[in-house]
C-alpha cells in the first residue's frame, strides 16, 4: 500500500514525500474521560471550562484536574488509531485531507498564502512538523514569566513527548552546509534557543511515532476531566453587570444539537480560551468582544467594545529552494536549525516527493495558482521548460531548505466572515508590509544559497543544475496564490514577495496588555481568560513554538492553582 508523506507541500500539498505505510492499531491511553459530545449533558457544572483541546489547552487543562472539576472542549476528535496522523510518513496526507472532518482546517489568508490550522486533540502538535526547541532567554524575559516555573514546565512536557532525533545524511549534511556558511558555532544537540546550528528536539520518536500534547493528558486527575470531542463552541456566556462576567458557553455536538456548560459558583472558577490564533479572537469576537462597528455590522450583540480582538496577527513568512538529489535521502522533518545573527532561521527536510498537488487542493485554488505562476513559465528557456516538466511528472529525490523570517514585524488583522464558529474567519498577515522582514528574507535566502552552494549538500546536487534553477522550478509550484513577476527568480526581494509560503507559526490576535493582563485575564470582564499562542505579541518564540505554548499551558495551570490556594 503506497502511503505518502511530505512537507513543502507546505501550504499546499504540491509535493508529496512517498514512503511504505507503518500500521499499528493504537488507542487513547485514557479513553476514560474522553468522549463524543453527542454523549454530554445537556447542562453540567465545571469549576474550569478550557476550549480548545490543544497545544496549550491540553497541558493547561491536565495541570488544572488536579484540584478542580475541568470540561475541556474539543472541535475535532482523537489523535489515536490513525497512523496518518501518528506516523511522521503520514504528515503531508493529513494537510492534503481538505474534507470537513479533516484534522487539517485548510485557509487562505487575504495575502494569497495557503495556510492549516489544527482540528483535533493536541491542535497543532497534532499535524505538526514535530521540531521541538524552547524560547530565548530573552523571550521568557519579555514576557515576564518566571524563569524557574518555566524551565519545570518545559521539563513537565518533555518528559513525555519530546525526543532526540536520530541524525541521518541529509541533515547532516545541512548541519555542516550551515557551519560552512558561517552560521556558527556548533550548539550541538539542544533544545536551547542559541545562535548557531544545532539539532533540536522532536515529538517523534526514534520509530518515526508522534506523540502530541493529547498525551499530556495522561497526567490529568481522571476523575476530575472530562474531555467532550467534536465540541464545537459557538459562544462564551455572560452575567451582565458592571463589568460582564463570564459563566458558561454553548457548545455543539456532531448532530447540531446545543450543550450547556456553566462554571460553579465561586470567584476562582473561570472559562479558559485556548482555541489558537485564529479561534480565540473569533471566539470572542462571536462572544460579543470586540470592534463594536464590526460586531454590530455582523448582527452580534456587544457585550464589550474591544478595538484590539484581531489585531497584531502575524505569521513568520517562509521562502524556499528545493534541491533534486543525486541519490536517496531519508525522509526527515526538520532537525538541524540554524539561528542566524539577523533573524532568519533556516531549517530543512527530504525525502522522495510527487508532485501531485491535482489531487490536494480544491479545483479553484489550484486553477488560480496557476494562472499567477504564468508569468514566471513564460520566461523558462526552453531547456528549463522541459526540466521543470520532466520533475513535475515524476517522483523525486530532494531536500528542502526553507529559511523563516524571524518576528515578523508585519502584522495584519482577522474579521469575522460568518457567525458560525466552524468557518474560517476572515486573515490578513501582511506578509513583508515592513521591509526589516524583507531584508531579513534576503539575508535569509543569501545563507540558504550559501548552504546549498556548501561542499556537504553540493555532493547530493546534480552538475547541472543551478541556484537560478532551483528558483525558477519552485516558482513554477503552485505553492501560493501570489502573482509572480518577469524579475521573480532574478531578484531575492522579489522572490521573497511572490513565493512566500506559510512555516504555520502565525500568531497574535489577543495579545498581552492589549486583550488580556499579564495574568492572560481578558481585559474589561470577569473569570475569563485566554491562554494559546493568540497571546504571543508579534513574535514567535524563538525556532518554533509548540514548546513554548504547551509549556504556557502547563506554567498557567501551576499559577491558576496557586492563585486559587492563596
Ligand atoms: P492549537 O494547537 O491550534 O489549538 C487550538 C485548538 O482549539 C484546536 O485543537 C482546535 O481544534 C480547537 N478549537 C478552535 N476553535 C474551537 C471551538 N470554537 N470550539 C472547540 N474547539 C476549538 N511548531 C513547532 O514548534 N514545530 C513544528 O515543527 C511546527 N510545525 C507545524 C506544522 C503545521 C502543519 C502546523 C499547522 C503548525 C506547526 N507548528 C509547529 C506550529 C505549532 O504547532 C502551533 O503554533 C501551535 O500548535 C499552536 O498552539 P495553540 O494552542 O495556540 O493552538
Amino acid at each position: 500500500m503506497g502511503f505518502v508523506h511530505s512537507w513543502i507541500l507546505l501550504n499546499c500539498a504540491a509535493i508529496i514525500l512517498l514512503l511504505p505505510s507503518l500500521c499499528y492499531p493504537e488507542t487513547a491511553p485514557y479513553s476514560t474521560f474522553a468522549r463524543d459530545a453527542t454523549a454530554a449533558p445537556q447542562e453540567a457544572y465545571y469549576d474550569y471550562i478550557v476550549i480548545g483541546g490543544g497545544t496549550s489547552g491540553c497541558a493547561l487543562a491536565a495541570t488544572l484536574s488536579q484540584g478542580s472539576k475541568v470540561l475541556l472542549l474539543e472541535r475535532g476528535g482523537l489523535p489515536y488509531g490513525n497512523p496518518t496522523i501518528s506516523d511522521i510518513r503520514g504528515f503531508a496526507l493529513t494537510l492534503a485531507d481538505i474534507s470537513h472532518s479533516s484534522p487539517s482546517q485548510l485557509f487562505v489568508s487575504t495575502d494569497g498564502v495557503i495556510n492549516h490550522r489544527a482540528r483535533i486533540l493536541g491542535g497543532g502538535t497534532a499535524i505538526n512538523a514535530g521540531f521541538y526547541s524552547r524560547a530565548s532567554s530573552d523571550f521568557v524575559a519579555r514576557a515576564g514569566w518566571d524563569p524557574q516555573l518555566v524551565k519545570e514546565s518545559y521539563e513537565w512536557v518533555e518528559k513525555k513527548i519530546v525526543f532526540e532525533p536520530e541524525v541521518k545524511q541529509w541533515q547532516s549534511a545541512v548541519r555542516d552546509g550551515l557551519l560552512e556558511a558561517g552560521v556558527l558555532p556548533n550548539n550541538g544537540f539542544t533544545f536551547d534557543h542559541l545562535i548557531g546550528t544545532k539539532i533540536g528536539g522532536s515529538i517523534f520518536d526514534k520509530n518515526g511515532h508522534r506523540h502530541s500534547a493529547a498525551d499530556l493528558l495522561e497526567y490529568a486527575h481522571p476523575s476530575n476531566i472530562s474531555v467532550h470531542l467534536h465540541a464545537i463552541v459557538q459562544r462564551i456566556m455572560f452575567i451582565s453587570g458592571a463589568k460582564p462576567k463570564a459563566n458558561g458557553v454553548v457548545f455543539e455536538d456532531s448532530n447540531g444539537m446545543k450543550h450547556w456548560a456553566y462554571i460553579n459558583n465561586g470567584s476562582n472558577n473561570e472559562i479558559i480560551v485556548s482555541a489558537g490564533a485564529l479561534g480565540s479572537p473569533q471566539l470572542l469576537m462571536l462572544s460579543g468582544i470586540g470592534p463594536a462597528d464590526h460586531l454590530e455590522a455582523n448582527g452580534v450583540e456587544v457585550i464589550l467594545d474591544q478595538a484590539m480582538v484581531g489585531q497584531g496577527m502575524a505569521d513568520n513568512p517562509l521562502n524556499a529552494l528545493i534541491v533534486p538529489s543525486t541519490e536517496p535521502l531519508e525522509t526527515s522533518l526538520p532537525q538541524t536549525v540554524g539561528i542566524t545573527a539577523f533573524g532568519s532561521y533556516i531549517e530543512s527536510l527530504s525525502g522522495i516527493v510527487e508532485f501531485g498537488w491535482a489531487n490536494s487542493l480544491p479545483p479553484e485554488l489550484l486553477n488560480q495558482s496557476k494562472q499567477v505562476n504564468k508569468m514566471t513559465r513564460q520566461q523558462e528557456s526552453p531547456e528549463v521548460k522541459a526540466a521543470v516538466d520532466s520533475y513535475l511528472a515524476s517522483n523525486l529525490q530532494v531536500g528542502i531548505l526553507l529559511e523563516k523570517v524571524m518576528g515578523p514585524a508585519s502584522s495584519g488583522h482577522l474579521e469575522l466572515k460568518t457567525l458560525d464558529a466552524k468557518d474560517n474567519p476572515k486573515v490578513t498577515f501582511n506578509y513583508f508590509k515592513d521591509p526589516q522582514d524583507l531584508h531579513k528574507c534576503v539575508k535569509g535566502m543569501e545563507t540558504v544559497i550559501q548552504v546549498v552552494e556548501s561542499k556537504a549538500v553540493s555532493k547530493f546536487r546534480y552538475r547541472t543544475e543551478s541556484v537560478k534553477f532551483y528558483m525558477d522550478f519552485l516558482a513554477a509550484l503552485p505553492l501560493n496564490l501570489r502573482f509572480k513577476h518577469l524579475t521573480t527568480t532574478f531578484s531575492l526581494e522579489q522572490y521573497c514577495k511572490d513565493t512566500v509560503m506559510t512555516i504555520w507559526h502565525y500568531h497574535g490576535g489577543c495579545h498581552v496588555y492589549k486583550v488580556v493582563d499579564h495574568d492572560y485575564k481578558v481585559l474589561g470582564v470577569d473569570a475569563l481568560r485566554v491562554i494559546d499562542g493568540s497571546t504571543f505579541p508579534f513574535d514567535s518564540p524563538g525556532t518554533n513554538p509548540q514548546a513554548t505554548v504547551m509549556m504556557l499551558g502547563r506554567y498557567m495551570g501551576q499559577r491558576i492553582i496557586l492563585e486559587r490556594s492563596s
